[in-house]
C-alpha cells in the first residue's frame, strides 16, 4: 500500500479531512496494538449483528468477536479532522493501527500519529438479560454512536447459495457467530425478546454525547413458495413495537422491495421510512452482483416500485442503498473508475429527481462473503462518489436521508460511509 494519506488531504482540499481518513479506514480496515484489548472495559464493542463487515475475521477467530471495539470517533487539531465516526472493520495488515497509552487511544497511519480515539461507551442494556439466559445485547444492536437501535429481524437470506448477493456475508456471518462463540441467536428475532429491549432502550439508555431517536427492522430477503413475505412479517412487528412505545421515534424498515399491495400493508402498520436497497445501478452488473434481487424482482420493476413508495411514503421517506465500490469490483464490475462513477451518479441523479433519498455503503470485502479476494478500491473513487452525493442532494433539495442521523463534518453519525459527512 503506497498512497499517502496526508497527499490526499492537499488533493481533495474541498473535502473534509475527516471524511477522507474515514474512507481509507472503511476500504483498508484498521488493526489494533494489544495492549488496547487491556482497556476495552467498558466501551461498546463488535457482537452479533447481521453484517460482519470484517476482512480478515477468519484469522483472528475469537479476539474480533469479542474484544474489538465496534464504533471509532476520530479527531485532531493538528491534522484538521472534526469528530468523525468510522464502523470498525478488523484488518490484522491495514495501514491504519490503534494503539493506547497513558494519554489514551490513537490513530497510527504508518506509524505516524494522525488522530486521538474514543469509542462509544458500552450500553448500560448490555449488562441485562433475560430468565431464562437471552443477553439484551444478543437481541438488538445500538449503532450509529448510540443515534439508531437495529433490530435484526431476520437473520438469514433465503436466496440459494448461487443468488446470494456477491458482497453478502449475511448467512456466514450468523454461522459463524453461533458456531464459535455458542451464541443462542435466533434466524428470526423472537418479539416477545425485542419489544422489552427496545423499551428499555429507549425508555433508560443514555449513552455520553448521543440519544437514540430511531428504531429500524431489517433481515435477509424472506421467501415463502418463491414469495417474499417481508411485509407479513414487518408489519406485525411495527404493529406491536407502535403498540408498545407509541410513535415518538420513527420506525424503519429495509426489505426487498415490495408490490403496491405489501407497501399499503406495510405503511398501515406504521411503518415511517421504507429502504429497499438497489445495491447497483447498472442493470448488467446489478444482475451479476444480486442474483436472487434480479430473478425475484429486477432492476427496473426494483426501481418502479421505488417510485410507487414515494407516493405511499412520501418524499424523504423512501431510501435505497448502494453498496458502493461494488460496480467497479473486479469479478463483475466495470474497468475503469470513471465509468463506475459515472454510472452510479447517473443512479443518484434518477432516483433524487424522483423523490427517492439513495445512501451508500462502501463496500467491504467481507471475509465470509464470495467477493472476500476482490482488490482493494481507491480512495479516489470514495472521495469523488462521496462528492458527487452531495452536490446531487444539494441540487435536488432533499431532505437528509431519514433515520440516518445529521449531516455535515463533526455532526455525522453514520458509520460505514461519508456522504453525511461532507458539506460544511
Ligand atoms: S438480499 Fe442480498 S444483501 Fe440482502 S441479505 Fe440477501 S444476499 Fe444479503
Amino acid at each position: 500500500m503506497t498512497h499517502n494519506i496526508f497527499d490526499y488531504f492537499k488533493k481533495y482540499e474541498n473535502v473534509p479531512n475527516g471524511a477522507i481518513v474515514k474512507e481509507d479506514m472503511l476500504r483498508l480496515g484498521v488493526s489494533f496494538a494489544p495492549e488496547v484489548f487491556e482497556h476495552v472495559d467498558g466501551y461498546l464493542l463488535k457482537n452479533y449483528n447481521l453484517f460482519a463487515s470484517n476482512y480478515d475475521r477468519a484469522n483472528t477467530g475469537e479476539m474480533v468477536v469479542k474484544n474489538i471495539p465496534a464504533e471509532i470517533r476520530i479527531s485532531s487539531s493538528k491534522n484538521k479532522i472534526l469528530p468523525t465516526i468510522v464502523e470498525t472493520r478488523y484488518s490484522a495488515i491495514s495501514p491504519y493501527k490503534i494503539t493506547y497509552d497513558q494519554k489514551g487511544f490513537k490513530l497510527l497511519f504508518k506509524e505516524r500519529e494522525i488522530a486521538e480515539v474514543e469509542f462509544c461507551k458500552r450500553p448500560k442494556y448490555h449488562n441485562k438479560q433475560f430468565k431464562d439466559g437471552i443477553k439484551y445485547k444478543d437481541v438488538v444492536a445500538l449503532v450509529h454512536w448510540g443515534y439508531k437501535i437495529a433490530i435484526s429481524v431476520v437473520r438469514v437470506c433465503s436466496f440459494n447459495k448461487n443468488d446470494i448477493c456477491k458482497y453478502c456475508d449475511i448467512n456466514t456471518n450468523l454461522k459463524f457467530r453461533t458456531d464459535s462463540n455458542k451464541l443462542n441467536i435466533d434466524p428470526l428475532a423472537k418479539l416477545e425478546y425485542v419489544v422489552p429491549v427496545v423499551k428499555e432502550i429507549l425508555e433508560n439508555e443514555q449513552i455520553e454525547g448521543s440519544r437514540t431517536l430511531v428504531y429500524g427492522l431489517t433481515g435477509g430477503t424472506m421467501l415463502k413458495n418463491g414469495k417474499s413475505i417481508e411485509a407479513d412479517i414487518y408489519s406485525h412487528y411495527i404493529k406491536k413495537l407502535k403498540a408498545e412505545v407509541g410513535g415518538r421515534y420513527p420506525v424503519s424498515v429495509t426489505c426487498t422491495a415490495q408490490n403496491e399491495d405489501d407497501l399499503w400493508k406495510l405503511k398501515e402498520a406504521g411503518l415511517d421510512v421504507y429502504q429497499c436497497n438497489i445495491e447497483v445501478w447498472d442493470k448488467q452488473i446489478f444482475h451479476k452482483v444480486c442474483p436472487g434481487k434480479s430473478k425475484l424482482v429486477g432492476h427496473d420493476k426494483w426501481v418502479e416500485l421505488l417510485k410507487k413508495a414515494v407516493d405511499i411514503f412520501g418524499e424523504g421517506n423512501v431510501i435505497t442503498n448502494f453498496v458502493a465500490g461494488v460496480e467497479y469490483s473486479k469479478a463483475y464490475g466495470f474497468s475503469t473508475m470513471e465509468e463506475a462513477i459515472q454510472s452510479t451518479t447517473d443512479g443518484f441523479e434518477y432516483l433524487m429527481y424522483h423523490g427517492i433519498t439513495p445512501k451508500m455503503t462502501s463496500f467491504c470485502a467481507s471475509a465470509g462473503s464470495s467477493l472476500r479476494n476482490e482488490p482493494i478500491i481507491p480512495l479516489d473513487y470514495y472521495v469523488q462518489i462521496a462528492m458527487n452525493w452531495y452536490n446531487l442532494w444539494r441540487k435536488y433539495l432533499l431532505p437528509p436521508v431519514r433515520n440516518h442521523g445529521p449531516m455535515g463534518p463533526g455532526r455525522a453519525i453514520e458509520i460505514n460511509s461519508t456522504y453525511n459527512d461532507i458539506g460544511s
